[in-house]
This record gives structure tokens, sequence and C-alpha cells, in this order.
């Protein structure tokens, strides 16, 4: 049996797991091609206009998978973590979805760990026995992805992005130092599919590696540590990413090795505008450059490599003791 997973939305946190869980029970998992200007113009025609970019280019993931495989695997998430909630259009992808033609099943089990961590369980047990009647069977499935998801965090906090993370799970790479010859440091901060999709982003990460910054991201600092930075807010967030964003951009922002901080936002998305709010607020109480690029399907290429290098500039003269902000 093949198992479609679109590579969008979470994709970029749960693969391993994902690919791991399914493998176990029998079925291949097949991902959706990489993001490209067809797979978002397909997005664009089929999703509703309100939705925000990366739900609009999650259909195109999903229409990329007919044909190709026998299910497609689209959890309803609500909730990934006690007392947090995940962004509403996640809740409502499934049936948005299940209304296009000529798709395959929707694996749709409903994740919701909003009253206790262990719920996670009643999901996979009904996602399992899809394939298997074996409760051992789920269950020893459930262990192994577990452990390939803590591998890709380990990874992860080693200050890989998910890309090379998962070359080094694949054993298509060594995991060795990159070769970009770094003189700042700065943080992007943002939504995991905004930023590590390089379709959408421009491949932002890449050209800021290639003028000259290490780039940081949340995915590079353990949990606890972006839990305690958010958890200065005087109200906590009840999302889990803007939470995760938060975290991050506080302890970016205090770190006398990080020059500048480059916030991506998704046209459309609510939680983006005020997380951006609190971090451009944050930066600029602490004189660190910032920047904000909010991205959406006319985003021009060439305004985003401007914006970037202005901004490189501007860390590299406050660095240098040129310019006060
Ligand atoms: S958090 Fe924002 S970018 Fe993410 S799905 Fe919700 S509206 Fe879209």
């Amino acid at each position: 049996m093949r198992v479609g997973i679109p590579r969008a939305l979470l994709y970029y946190y749960y693969y391993p797991m994902w690919k791991v869980f399914f493998e176990e029970l029998g079925a291949e998992a097949v991902i959706s091609s990489q993001s490209t200007k067809g797979i978002l113009a397909q997005g664009l025609k089929h999703a509703v206009d309100e939705v925000c970019l990366p739900v609009k280019l999650s259909f195109g993931h999903v229409l990329d998978l007919a044909g190709k495989v026998d299910y497609i695997f689209l959890p309803r998430i609500v909730s990934v973590e006690h007392r947090k909630y995940i962004c509403p259009k996640f809740l409502g992808l499934p049936d948005m979805i299940r209304r296009l033609e000529g798709l395959p099943p929707l694996l749709d089990v409903e994740v919701d760990m909003y009253r206790k961590n262990w719920d996670l369980y009643q999901a996979i047990k009904e996602t399992g026995s899809f394939f298997t009647n074996s409760r051992l069977k789920i269950w020893m499935a459930y262990h192994r992805s577990v452990q390939a998801l803590h591998r890709y965090c380990r990874l992860l906090q080693l200050g890989l992005m998910p890309a090379e993370a998962l070359a080094v799970l694949e054993n298509k790479v060594k995991n060795e130092p990159l070769p970009y010859p770094a003189d700042l440091n700065v943080a992007v901060i943002g939504h995991p599919y905004n930023i590590y999709d390089p379709y959408i982003s421009m491949d932002l990460i890449r050209r800021l590696r290639a003028m000259g910054a290490n780039v940081f991201t949340a995915e590079h600092i353990p949990e606890k540590i972006l839990k305690s930075n958010a958890s200065r807010l005087p109200k906590k967030l009840f999302w889990t990413l803007g939470q995760r964003m938060i975290g991050a951009a506080f302890h970016y922002l205090e770190r006398p090795d990080v020059s500048g901080v480059v916030h991506v936002a998704a046209f459309a998305c609510g939680p983006d505008s005020m997380t951006g709010e609190l971090i451009e607020r944050h930066a600029r109480a602490r004189r660190v450059p910032y920047l904000n690029l909010t991205l959406d399907e006319h985003t021009g290429e060439a305004g985003v490599v401007t914006r970037l290098e202005a901004f490189l500039d501007m860390v590299r003269w406050k660095k240098a003791g040129a310019v006060g902000i």
C-alpha cells in the first residue's frame, strides 16, 4: 500500500516519524514533489481565496499525489501539545480537501492532545488499524517512529535545516559542517512551512548563507529554552507554533552573537500578524536589526533579494559600529 504525504505544513516537523510509522506497518510512504510554480498554481486554483499561502500550497501538494498513492495522509490536527492549539486552518484542511475530485481516500484521523498528550495514541491506533489488526505491531511502529523523530530533532538542534537532517537520516550525506564562509549570524523566525520550503520562501535560507550569514531558526533551540523564553510574555500564546516563534525570537534577540532577525510571515495569517508585532517591538527595544518579509503568491524574487542585501548591509554596518538604529 502506498501512502501519500503532502510536502507541506507539518511535514517539516513530523515527516521522519510518519515515514517510519507507515514503513513499519508495511506501507510505502510517498511524498509529493518539491514545491514548484505548477504545484502552487494548482493550489491557487482549487483553494478558497481566504486561506493563507501555505494552505493554498498544501492543496497543490495533495493534488500532486493523486493517481500515485492508495491513501493520502492528512490528519485533522487540532493540538499537538497539552493546553495549546494549532491554527484552526489545520483543523479544517481535510474538509476543504475532501471536496476536490479524483483523490484517493484520506487518512484524516484527529490529533488532539489539548487535554492530555497521551490522546495522541488514539490517533496512532486509528491510523495503524488501516494496515493491521495487531495492536502490538501498531505499538512497535509507533515506538520506532518516535525514536526516528527524536533522531531528527537532535540533528536539527545541531544546526541542520530539515532537508539536511533528512539527508543525514537517509544516509545521503554525512553530518558535516556546511561549506559556507559566514561572517555573521542571523535568526530567521517563521512558521516551518514558510521558511523551509525553498519555493515559497524564495530560497531564503540558502540565499542568506550564500551572502555570508549563518542562519539560526527555532528548530535549533531545545524545547525547554523555547518555552522558558516564550513564558516571559505576560499572557501565554495558545498557538504551539506562535509560542515557538516568540521563544526563539526572544532567545536570539538576547544572544550577543546574533546580529539580526528576519521574521517571515504569510499574507492573510492572523497569528503571524500578532507574533510579528511582538517580535518587532522586542527587536526595537534591544536595538537589533529586524526585517519583516511577508510572503504571498505575488511576492517577487528580485524584491526579496534586494531587501535581504540591504538588511545584511545594515547588519554589517551596525556590527562594525557605523550606524545606530
Ligand atoms: S498559522 Fe498562519 S500561515 Fe499557518 S496555517 Fe494558520 S493562517 Fe496559515
